[in-house]
């Protein structure tokens, strides 16, 4: 019998069966992953960005976890010598209606406590020589990570801690009984305490297994990325967006 079973392999599953393994070191943690790695689905296809929080409302629990987790994945990554580059983010202005949206986003910079600065088109040419805008403003906390290896180390901690990891297993049905949960899957029946739910884009579809009916229904949308040739990445130096 497991104290915790975690249903998926993705950044979210993994840090809470290592968060569980350190606040309960004598618990029987289990991660049930379907496909054969960590981190295969959205962790290992994201944008790689570690966000500053600056969109986030100030004083909402998104903005203080963005901003402490952006700290903490910074330490992490130093801690483990895993590659990252706080790099800084620019958002820039390209037509004049965007300018007082712009100003909007640096107030709620600043009320966030970011060290965020305004910078002129020519500031902004001076640092991206292929931006033209007419404004900007720069976020230094911003920086890229791959989350798949942050994924990865998270996996190796939660074993060295005594978890229990199982890669190509597939949670095909959830039956409660008066212990908790049998998680029925592609390599057998697990018994557990506690079933937490960490699988993603599936999410909806695991909580259904287990007899929960979630209001909300996720709906996937396809999307691309365009890499850059490596002798063409000097053509960027920090994440450039636009005025959402
Ligand atoms: C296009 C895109 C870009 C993004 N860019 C960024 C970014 O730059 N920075 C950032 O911080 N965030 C970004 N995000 C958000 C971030 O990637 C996600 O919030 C995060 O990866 C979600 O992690 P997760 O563990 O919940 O999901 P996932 O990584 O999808 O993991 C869920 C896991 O559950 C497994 N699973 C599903 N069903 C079952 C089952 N029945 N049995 C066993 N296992 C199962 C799946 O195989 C999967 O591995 C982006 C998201 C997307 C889609």
């Amino acid at each position: 019998m497991y104290d915790f079973a975690i249903i998926g392999g993705g950044i979210v599953g993994l840090s809470t069966a290592l968060a569980l393994g350190t606040r309960y070191p004598d618990a029987k943690v289990l991660v049930l992953e379907k496909e054969s790695s960590w981190a295969f689905h959205q962790t290992g296809h994201n944008s790689g960005v570690i966000h500053s929080g600056i969109y986030y409302k100030p004083g909402s629990l998104k903005a203080k976890l963005c901003r402490e987790g952006n700290r903490l994945l910074v330490e992490f990554c130093q801690e483990h010598g895993i590659q990252y580059d706080v790099c800084g983010k620019v958002i820039v202005a390209t037509e004049s209606e965007e300018l007082p949206v712009l100003e909007n986003i640096y107030q709620r910079g600043l009320a966030n406590g970011l060290n965020v600065s305004k910078i002129s088109a020519e500031e902004v040419r001076e640092i991206e020589p292929h931006v033209s805008c007419l404004a900007g403003i720069k976020v230094p906390s911003a920086g890229i990570v791959n989350y798949k290896q942050v994924g990865k180390k998270y996996a190796e901690l939660v074993e060295k801690a005594g978890g229990e990891l199982r890669l190509n297993t597939k949670v095909e049905r959830i039956v409660s009984n008066s212990q908790g949960q049998v998680l029925e899957t592609t390599q057998g029946a697990f018994e557990v305490k506690f079933a937490i739910n960490c699988a993603g884009l599936y999410s909806d579809r695991v909580a259904k297994l287990g007899g929960v009916n979630p209001k909300a229904k996720i709906v996937p949308f396809r999307g691309e990325y365009y890499e850059l040739k490596p002798e063409k990445r000097g053509l960027v130096k920090h994440l450039i967006y636009p005025v959402p």
